[in-house]
């Protein structure tokens, strides 16, 4: 009974913080900067973040997106993605003559410098991550010889080290802040010796949008994440949305990707995004909630974010100058690479 009407009870849980973080909002700014301020097109290797949207709206505006060096014509601009890139993909942007600008995460940066560190310490180096993801190809390629990949609990029993006493592990910034947990306990059990990295590698942003989706997923029945299929944090957060009590967490790029059949017998609505999100995105999905008699929307607030990081350096300078020298440097047109 009492349960006819649009404004019975039910009600939209939005978390808080979600969207975008500060590496993300670098990233894009960066882009859109860069096409301000050296006309298009820019090349941008892979995408700049991981998120649908973000990427049809640069691309209309003149970024150019490619998954390999090698596709950039010589002279051009081309930008890495905030997910990072290994020292090799900088040596191939000098060798196909180009200007470039890294738009890697600061916060990735950290577990790089952490990897060379424990690298030149002659440590085994074990990357709790997702095999195929392209911060972790980044990560790896900083020191290929010294590190291996653990890809979460179930890797642990095959993985083998030199000496046991000097093991260390690190991790992609975007895990489930419990199932990395988990693998390090398993690693810990089989390597008690297994030293920590300094500072935590999960970043702020992943933890902090985990935390409140573990607020709001007991008293939501349904959570809807926005969020793109290839972003890691943005699937964690419904991984951890239904281990935190939710009877369905679904991923959605829009708004009108949203089934209506999840709503059937549902009160509680929690609406959350991963990092690489727009808030533009979770409006559009409030609004279609709205019309459907979802229309109460209680802010979940899980922790208060106020990290900013500045633009890459290189926007300061002349790229197109640069880019241009670098081509007449070798000499031609610069089709060819010898
Ligand atoms: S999710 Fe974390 S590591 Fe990735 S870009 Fe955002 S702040 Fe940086």
């Amino acid at each position: 009974m009492g349960r006819m009407t649009a404004s019975s009870g039910r009600r939209v849980l939005l978390a808080a913080p979600r969207g975008y973080c500060a590496g993300v909002d670098r990233a894009v700014i960066a882009v859109e900067k860069a096409l301000e301020q050296y006309g298009a097109p820019i090349y941008v290797r892979h995408e700049i973040v991981h998120n649908k949207y973000v990427v049809q709206t640069l691309e209309k505006k003149g970024a150019i997106f490619v998954e390999r060096t090698e596709e950039v014509p010589p002279g051009s601009i081309v930008m890495f993605s905030a997910h990072g890139v290994a020292p090799v993909v900088h040596e191939e942007a000098r060798q196909g003559r180009l200007a470039t600008i890294d738009a890697t995460c600061p916060l990735v940066t950290k577990v790089h410098k952490e990897a060379v560190r424990y690298a030149k310490e002659d440590y085994d180096i074990l990357l709790i991550g997702h095999e195929g993801h392209e911060e972790v190809i980044g990560t790896s390629g900083e020191a290929p010889d010294h590190i291996q990949l653990v890809d979460g609990p179930e890797d642990v029993a095959k993985v083998e080290v030199r000496d046991p006493s000097k093991v260390v592990w690190l991790s992609q910034t975007t895990l489930s802040v419990d199932e990395t947990m988990e693998t390090v306990d398993a690693l810990k059990t089989k390597f008690p010796g297994l030293v920590s990295p300094p500072s935590d590698d999960i970043c702020y942003a992943t933890q902090n949008r985990q935390l409140a989706v573990k607020q709001m997923g007991a008293d939501a029945e349904l959570v809807i994440v926005v969020g793109s299929r290839n972003s890691s944090n943005s699937k964690r957060l419904v991984e951890v949305a239904k281990l935190a009590g939710a009877r369905e967490a679904h991923l959605v790029d829009f708004a009108d990707e949203i089934d209506e059949a999840w709503l059937e017998g549902v009160t509680t609505v929690g609406v959350t995004s991963g990092a690489s999100v727009p808030d533009v995105l979770v409006e559009q999905v409030l609004q279609w909630l709205a019309e459907r008699g979802y229309g109460d929307v209680e802010i979940v607030k899980a922790a208060e974010e106020s990290i900013t990081f500045s633009l890459p350096k290189e926007l300061r300078r002349d790229l197109r100058e640069e880019a241009a020298a670098l081509v007449a440097e070798r000499g031609g047109s610069g089709t060819s690479v010898a």
